[in-house]
């Protein structure tokens, strides 16, 4: 029989986080303050996140090590198995070997539940009793009411319009875990009954919702916003992916040539990412680890490197990143994930640095990539994880062609079981080719007047 599954027991869950801004050659640069546009220190983030979870948003200790509590609740699912995919490799005849992390084993479906249960933990211990937030395609929201449920935390999610109509079974799921979901923009906040007074149709968008659980947040002292991607701190707790990923190489006694993750804010990319890259940085090795972006919002390969803010309102810090401006708003193809404007400002700057590489695909392309696999595996891929299968077939057919056999590794870092209505699109030809225009980009440029770096 292959040796197909690649697992861990549950004494090998990782001990300690990996902080990769300790081995960084070029530091993230701080970030401002929204309005007298000065650097700001950690105090400014306290009326939004514990303390907790501040210092290890600012740390640069390369080890954090992960509470007995949190490892505990990582059991019900991790260690997360790695497969060897066989069934890939025959179907696109390559004779590169391909392997992925699959994160779908989550009671949430997806990667997410490894930083929501950490900031669940660390809120609780400092007697919050309610955190906010903003989810997109569902899958943040689904993590982080499941996390709260456990530490019995209330959880207020406000959920991109476009997706709380497209993705009904994914709020279902967040009010089984006991929250509660407002369509974003809503009538709950300032900033949503502003922009719904502009625009009673709109679709909203991810930087929409994210103004309206910082204002909640903001403006109640027992509660506290949590955010599912982006941020140093959420990377850092994704980590776990990579670290797991690197002792499952080891036993199948191999080393990736080649990592590849999908990129929304960039934190499952980090998370596999960040502890292979490691390799690059303190040995010399030569990795090459590659973002997915979709074309319909390429921050990374064609978005411009600046401060700007998190938020469409302007109400967060300003973050050294790369951005399409906070004035983005996705076009409303399908409400796949991936669509936020920014990226995370630690993977911005290995990019700048030319650290990490960054690709694009077009929707059809992920789609067919997403079928090609679910054909050949059978994990069927949530529509975000098909763009990181997308460049790992790239990655394999150029293996043939050039008749080179690398070693190829791959976030699978969510299952698409509740995206059934997107595969349903594109098996009806709905799902079309959308690339952002060179106008549309030159234009949100042009008008971002943040700072400069
Ligand atoms: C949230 C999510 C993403 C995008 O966010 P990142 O922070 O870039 O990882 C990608 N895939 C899945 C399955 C997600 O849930």
């Amino acid at each position: 029989m292959k040796n197909r599954k690649i697992t861990l027991n549950e004494h090998e869950i990782p001990e300690k986080w990996y902080n990769i801004i300790a081995d960084m050659p070029n530091k993230p640069l701080p970030p401002l303050h929204p309005g007298t546009k000065e650097p700001i220190g950690p105090e400014a983030l306290a009326p939004l996140f514990p303390g907790a979870l501040i210092e290890q948003e600012v740390t640069s200790e390369k080890w954090v090590e992960i509470p007995d509590e949190v490892r505990d609740i990582y059991s019900l699912w991790r260690p997360t198995p790695l497969y060897r995919a066989y069934g890939l490799e025959k179907a696109l005849d390559t004779p590169a070997k391909i392997y992925y992390k699959y994160e779908g084993t989550s009671p949430a479906g997806s990667h997410k539940p490894n930083t929501a249960v950490a900031q669940a933990y660390y809120n609780k211990q400092e007697g919050i009793n309610r955190i906010t937030t903003e989810t997109g395609a569902g899958q943040w929201g689904s993590a982080l009411s499941f996390a709260c449920n456990l530490f019995d935390i209330e959880c207020e999610v406000y959920m991109v319009r476009l997706s709380y109509d497209h993705k009904p079974y994914r709020k279902v799921m967040m009010n089984t875990w006991g929250a509660k979901v407002f369509p974003s923009p809503s009538e709950a906040t300032e900033a949503g009954r502003k922009i719904l007074a502009e625009d009673p149709d709109t679709t909203g968008s991810l930087g929409i919702a994210i103004s309206e659980a910082v204002e909640r947040a903001a403006t109640n002292e027992d509660t506290k916003y949590a955010l599912g991607s982006v941020l140093n701190h959420v990377k850092l707790h994704q980590t776990i992916i990579g670290q797991e990923a690197v002792q499952q190489m080891e036993k199948a006694g191999d080393l990736p040539d080649i990592v590849i993750a999908p990129f929304g804010g960039g934190s499952n990319f980090a998370g596999l990412a960040f502890p292979f890259l490691r390799f690059n940085l303190e040995e010399g090795k030569s990795i090459r680890c590659i973002a997915s972006e979709p074309a319909s919002c390429p921050k990374l390969t064609r978005g411009v490197f600046k401060y700007d803010f998190g938020d469409t309102v302007g109400m967060t810090p300003l973050l050294p990143m790369y951005t399409l401006g906070h004035n983005f708003i996705p076009a409303p193809i399908h409400a796949g994930g991936l669509r936020y404007h920014g990226a995370g400002v630690i993977v911005s700057q290995l990019l700048r640095d030319k650290l990490i590489e960054a690709v694009a695909h077009d929707n059809v392309e992920v789609f067919e990539a997403g079928v090609t696999f679910a054909r050949a595996e059978g994990i069927i891929p949530a529509p975000e994880a098909t763009h990181g299968i997308a460049t790992a077939i790239h990655e394999a057919n150029k293996c043939r062609e050039e008749g080179v056999p690398r070693t190829i590794l791959f976030n699978l870092c969510g299952h698409g079981n509740f995206d059934m209505k997107a595969y349903e699109d594109y098996f009806d030809g709905k799902i079309v080719k959308h690339e952002l225009s060179e106008e549309e980009i030159s234009k949100l440029i042009t008008e971002l007047d943040t700072p400069d770096v």
